[in-house]
Order: structure tokens, then C-alpha cells, then sequence
């Protein structure tokens, strides 16, 4: 299917152009496995994109819905008949078990199924002035050429969510996804092209933060920047965007609660707790990372817990057994040892966190519970974005709801529980952007709205509906007859 030159290139006003320099992209299971070569671009790469946006802008605004639905509709189509390729190299180059990388590429191509759907739904109005004889029309416009960073952790799923409701409602794309998965975006753009997007009207630019991501942030032709990725980029890139002007959506980092509180049923808690803080190796920004348990259920359910945890098996993200892949790279595998070594150093009592040797050269690690831990721990404040999960306990329901919300974060809060009264409570009370009830703070579904509060987000919600507000910009013509 591959219709590009060898390796990953940069796609820039329709044509496949190598800028830069190249650099590896290596598997995180098998450090020997070099997925291919891609093309680092420097800062010029992200002047020529925007050039190619600005050519193509006018006509693509102006598009008929149909030809962006149809485009959108066929890339979809695409990535889901071949979810399963895709989704082994997304765990190839993310580290992500093949099931959950499969789903992955899944939720991609529903993505850009729904946003066909949407290109055809973008609905204005018409009122009477409350001036006689004048018409007003609430339409909605493209914002132009929008600049979309993303983060390695779900390297198909979010550069999809960004691009498809950019396209769906006439926008012109730069894409910069993050330099430790390129191969995934690059699948996009490889679709976009095959099925038909005009030259200019999606642009992939691959390469580091620091310069491509950087010239992106500051470039004055850039109308907007939809950023995913850490607290510390996220604040620079908002204060660059507010000083020039530029509208910016910001998802960020979390430190999710998740509450058990003594009515919970354990056979529901114990599996929401496992999936929610260690699966995808805990690389979620709604990872469950601080479990806040109730007094009269801890013991049972840390029991249970710590059983489950230890039977997880840890190894190759391609090979089926494996239910807890690697971590994406050396820096992150030494942070997460670091954090278990800071836990000792603040009095918990660990269980799990070590290096493992599987006889391959990956970068594993044991999933680690820290049991007997408080909210004011470094390690229950900053996020890990690994395997890693505290154990705090708490009096009742009121103290958990304060401990949940005593956080600088505000992505995804859960709770398990019988009770629909504390259930209720907690979905209003919870200063969160997401609330699940008996599920893991992670897992959501992609035709709803995703984001959170606080520290976490910034900005107008991503997917479903709602992503109408950021990719447009709203006009109030009046009209006298
Ligand atoms: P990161 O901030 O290091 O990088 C994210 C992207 O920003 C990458 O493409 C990177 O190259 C780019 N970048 C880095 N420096 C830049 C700069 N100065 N200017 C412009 N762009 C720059 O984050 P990461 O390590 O790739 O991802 C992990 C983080 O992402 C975690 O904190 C996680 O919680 C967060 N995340 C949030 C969500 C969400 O929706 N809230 C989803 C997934 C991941």
C-alpha cells in the first residue's frame, strides 16, 4: 500500500520531500529493531508547509462538504481495513500491546469516519434582527491554517482526532507529531494523499519540539495550535500563542484519581484499578495514578490488587501474551525508576517497580504499587506516565472527594461504588473535565467530548461535536433587504 519513498518523509504541498537530517525510530521491545529512518526537519521545512497552506487555503475553505466528507470517509475506511497492520507497527514503535494498539488504529479510523460525518453537519442559523427588515446569519468559517503537536503515547489516535474535525470544517493542516512515533502520522498522511486531499491542505512536518514544534508556535502565519503533550511545553506554547495572538487548545497531564469507597464491589474495582493505572504501561495521560480507598475495604482490595498486579505479564508488545508492554524509551524508564526510588525515600512501602531483563534489549519495568502513601507526596503530585500507581487511604466518601480534588490536575477522577448517591455526588462535586463511574479513569470513547480542568486542559474541548469551537471561527452577518 506504501506509495511514498523509502522510509518516512515529510509531506509538503502534496509532494514527499526529505528535509533535514534523519533519525532512527527505534522499537522500545527490541532495541536492535530499527523501524526506519525519517526525515528531521529544520525550521524552513515549517516555512515551506505554511506556504503550500496558504496556496491551498482559499479553495479548500471553500470546498464543497461532499469532497471533504468523501476524502475523510476513505481514510477511515482505510485505517480500519488495516487496523491490524498499522496497529503492529503503532506497537512497534510505541511499545503499546498489539490488541491495544489495534484498537487504537480502530478508534483512528471511527475518527475520521465521524468527521466525514460532521463536514456535512455544519449547521449556522438565520434570525430576525431585532431591527426590522434585517436578517442576521450566525455562520461558521475556518480559522485557516491550523499547526496540530502531538504526543507519542497514542501516536494514530490523536493525530486523528486533530486532523479530521481541522479538515472536516475547511481548515489547512500542519502536522507535527512527536519525533519518538512518526511512523503513525505518517500512515495519515500516506491515506490523506492516496484518497484525494488537495496539495497543500494537509502538511506533515516530522522533527524535534525544539525547532519544527518551536517554528510552528512562533510562525506568524499560523492561525492556531492544538498542542497534546506535557504541563512544562503546554504553558510555553499558550504563552507564546497569547503574546502573538494565536488561538491555542491545550491537553495536558494528569494525576487521576480513582475512589473505592467501602460499598464497591471488587470483582468491578480491582480489574478498573489494574486496567486504569497499569495498562498501556501506564503511558495515559488519564492513567488511574492515585487510588484513594476507603478504610474498611483498603486491605481486601490492596490484596487483591497486588495479586492481579503480579500476575501481569510484562514483555514484547507484539507478542500476544504480553499484557504490559515496554516503556517508549530509555529517559522515561529512568524517570519511573527514579519516582520508585523517591517513593522509598517518602515512606511507602513498594511493591513491584524494578528493571527487568527479558534476555532483549527493551526497556521494561515490573508495575509498582506504593502502598501507605499521602496526597502531599511529590509522588502523588507530579505525574510518572508509567506503571505506577498509590495506594491512599482515606476516613469516608468526603475525605476521598477532597483528596481527589486536592490535585493541580483535572483531566479524569473515577469512582467505584454501589451507592448512587455518592455516585452522583461525586460526578458533580469532582473538579474534572471527565467522570467515570465503575470504570478506569481511562478508556473513552471517541464521538463524545475529551478534556479536562485545571492544570490539565486549555482551551475548547477535542472531539465529538464540540470540536466544532476550536477548528471554527464563528461571523454575524446582518442583512438589510
Ligand atoms: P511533550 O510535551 O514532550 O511533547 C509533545 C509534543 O510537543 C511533541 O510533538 C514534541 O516534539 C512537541 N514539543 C516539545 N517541545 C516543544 C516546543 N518547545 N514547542 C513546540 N512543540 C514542542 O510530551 P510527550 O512526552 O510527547 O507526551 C507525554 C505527555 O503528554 C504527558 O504529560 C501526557 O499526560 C500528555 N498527554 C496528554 C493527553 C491529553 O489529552 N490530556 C493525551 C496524551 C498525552
Amino acid at each position: 500500500m506504501k506509495d511514498t519513498q523509502d522510509g518516512f518523509t515529510n509531506l509538503i504541498g502534496g509532494e514527499w520531500v526529505t528535509a533535514g537530517a534523519t533519525r532512527a525510530n527505534i522499537n522500545p521491545s527490541d532495541t536492535s529493531d530499527v523501524i526506519g529512518q525519517y526525515a528531521s526537519a529544520e525550521a524552513t521545512a515549517v516555512d515551506a508547509a505554511v506556504d503550500a497552506a496558504k496556496a491551498a487555503l482559499p479553495a479548500w475553505a471553500e470546498a464543497s462538504p461532499q469532497l471533504r466528507h468523501d476524502i475523510l470517509d476513505a481514510v477511515g475506511s482505510e485505517l480500519l481495513a488495516r487496523k491490524d497492520e498499522i496497529g503492529h507497527l503503532l506497537a512497534r514503535e510505541e511499545g503499546k500491546i498489539l490488541a491495544e494498539a489495534i484498537g487504537e488504529t480502530t478508534r483512528a479510523g471511527q475518527v475520521f469516519k465521524f468527521f466525514a460525518g460532521e463536514a456535512l453537519r455544519v449547521a449556522g442559523d438565520l434570525q430576525p434582527s431585532v431591527r426590522p427588515g434585517i436578517d442576521v446569519a450566525v455562520t461558521r468559517e475556518p480559522v485557516g491554517i491550523v499547526g496540530l503537536i502531538t504526543p507519542w503515547n497514542f501516536p494514530i489516535a490523536i493525530p486523528a482526532w486533530k486532523t479530521a474535525p481541522a479538515l472536516a470544517y475547511g481548515n489547512c493542516v500542519i502536522l507535527k507529531p512527536a519525533d519518538l512515533t512518526p511512523g503513525c502520522a505518517h500512515v495519515i498522511a500516506e491515506a490523506l494523499h492516496r484518497h484525494g486531499c488537495p496539495p497543500g491542505v494537509f502538511n506533515l512536518v516530522m522533527g524535534r519540539g525544539s525547532t519544527v514544534g518551536e517554528a510552528m508556535v512562533t510562525h506568524p502565519d499560523i492561525d492556531a495550535i492544538s498542542f497534546t503533550g506535557s504541563v512544562a511545553t503546554g504553558h510555553r506554547i499558550a504563552e507564546t500563542c497569547g503574546r502573538l495572538r494565536k488561538k491555542v487548545q491545550l491537553e495536558m497531564g494528569g494525576k487521576n484519581p480513582m475512589v473505592v469507597l467501602d460499598d464497591a464491589d471488587l470483582s468491578v474495582a480491582v480489574p478498573a484499578c489494574l486496567n486504569g493505572t497499569f495498562f498501556s504501561t501506564g503511558q495515559r495521560c488519564t492513567a488511574s495514578s492515585r487510588l484513594i480507598v476507603t478504610e474498611g475495604i483498603h486491605d481486601a482490595f490492596v490484596d487483591e490488587l497486588t495479586r492481579q498486579m503480579q500476575a501481569l505479564t510484562v514483555g514484547d508488545a507484539r507478542d500476544p501474551a504480553t499484557q504490559i508492554g515496554p516503556v517508549v524509551d530509555a529517559k522515561q524508564l529512568q524517570s519511573n525508576l527514579d519516582y520508585v526510588a523517591l517513593a522509598r525515600q517518602e515512606g511507602a512501602e513498594v511493591m513491584g517497580g524494578d528493571r527487568l531483563d527479558l534476555n532483549k534489549d527493551g526497556f521494561y519495568q515490573s508495575p509498582a504499587l506504593f502502598l501507605g502513601t499521602t496526597n502531599d507526596m511529590r509522588i502523588n503530585r507530579e505525574e510518572i506516565f508509567g506503571p505506577c500507581g498509590s495506594v491512599i487511604k482515606v476516613t469516608d466518601f468526603d475525605a476521598a472527594l477532597a483528596v481527589a480534588n486536592d490535585t493541580e490536575f483535572g483531566l479524569s477522577a473515577g469512582i467505584c461504588t454501589t451507592s448512587l448517591k455518592h455516585a452522583s455526588a461525586f460526578r458533580r462535586r469532582s473538579q474534572v473535565g471527565m467522570v467515570m463511574v465503575n470504570l478506569p479513569t481511562a478508556g473513552v470513547d471517541y464521538h463524545v467530548p475529551f478534556g479536562g480542568r485545571k492544570g490539565s486542559s486549555y482551551g475548547a474541548r477535542e472531539q465529538g461535536r464540540y470540536a466544532v469551537e476550536f477548528y471554527t471561527a464563528v461571523k454575524t452577518a446582518y442583512i438589510a433587504a
